[in-house]
């Protein structure tokens, strides 16, 4: 059976979408790719490389490490949120709506392992 593009549902084998509201926010979503992918990818690549150098740094400056670490997550966090771009593996498994809410829960725990780590690092301080 065919399944609509964007939410999965089961849909006969002339259409792609099984509303026009898919349709759209299908369209809506490849235009934002399209976009920002790339800017996307650098910010991306530089904050992942952050939290490698932060726990790196960590060992012999623990403030800053934590901050470092701390930092880099609440930027991913925002960055997730704000371009849900999931893998194209993801995408064709599951869908488009099913990739961006888990593109959402991933932004979800980065946040929350931010403000952890934050308030880990104002811990540092003290230590
Ligand atoms: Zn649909």
């Amino acid at each position: 059976m065919k399944q609509c593009d964007y939410c999965a549902k089961e849909i006969s084998y002339h259409e792609m979408y099984c509303c026009d509201e898919c349709q759209k926010k299908t369209i809506d979503f490849y235009d934002l790719r399209d976009k920002y992918s790339k800017v996307f990818s650098i910010f991306n690549g530089i904050f992942v490389l952050s939290i490698g150098i932060g726990i790196f740094a960590y060992s012999f400056l623990p403030t800053f490490g934590a901050f470092l670490i701390a930092v880099s997550l609440l930027v991913l966090s925002v960055l997730y949120f704000l371009f849900p771009f999931p893998p194209e593996i993801m995408i064709h498994k599951r869908k488009l709506e099913k990739s961006i809410k888990f593109c959402r829960i991933v932004s979800l725990v980065l946040f929350i392992l931010g403000i952890l780590a934050t308030v880990f690092a104002i811990f540092t301080i003290f230590m």
